[in-house]
């Protein structure tokens, strides 16, 4: 029996950090049946709420080291001072099972994957504002106002990157941006270029 649909897809949504990007994943693989997060390495610690091999993989530096050296991530990248990246096995195992995945990780890693995976789909998010963005931030409170500096400058030099991507949806009102997301995934999966034609020809050609 063929399968609808050969392999698996990725779309890959970078946003400045407190534009609301993690939580929309989140939603989105709960709302859409055949998505999964692809969960990164990272050598940062894990926050309160975090699990191990569910939100990341917690691992120290000299092991990160170790597997970049060895090119076992697709992408890296050095972010707020620690490393994060995605494992080349773990995504390539996932697309072979035919599920799609949502990649949650940064604009320098996105464009290393665009070289690689140029049938991706590109997801930038931005936030309403500059302002808002900065007030998201302080509601964080988990970060000093050193830290929020650091990334509000890191925001502005991402948000110039919002051209190099396919879409781009702005998160002011949450259930819209989920919404326009979520049109993005299924207008890509119902493609005609997406279906098997071998699973046509099964289907109705014979
Ligand atoms: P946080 O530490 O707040 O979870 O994430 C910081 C940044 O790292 C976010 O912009 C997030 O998208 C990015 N990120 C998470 N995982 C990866 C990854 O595997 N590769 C890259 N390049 N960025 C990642």
């Amino acid at each position: 029996m063929q399968e609808k649909k050969n392999r698996g897809s990725l779309f890959i949504v970078s946003a400045p950090s407190g534009a609301g990007k993690t939580t929309l994943c989140k939603k989105l693989v709960s709302a859409l049946t055949n998505l999964k997060f692809s969960v990164s390495y990272t050598t940062r610690h894990p926050r309160p709420e975090e699990v191990n091999n569910r939100d990341y993989t917690f691992i120290s530096r000299d092991e990160f080291k170790l597997m970049a050296d060895k090119e076992e991530f697709i992408e890296w990248a050095e972010i707020h001072g620690e490393l994060y990246g995605t494992l080349k096995k773990r995504l390539e195992e996932l697309m072979d099972s035919g599920v799609d995945i949502i990649l949650d990780i940064d604009t320098q890693g996105a464009m290393q994957l665009k070289e690689k995976y140029r049938e991706g789909t590109y997801i930038f998010i931005l936030p309403p504002s500059i302002e808002v963005l900065k007030e998201r931030l302080e509601k964080r409170m988990m970060n000093s106002k050193e830290e929020i500096e650091k990334r509000l400058e890191k925001a502005v030099c991402e948000i110039n990157s919002y051209y190099k991507y396919d879409y781009v949806i702005i998160n002011d009102i949450f259930e819209d941006a989920l919404k326009e997301i979520e049109a993005v995934i299924i207008s890509h999966r119902v493609r005609s270029k997406m279906i098997n034609p071998l699973w046509i020809e099964e289907r109705f050609l014979k």
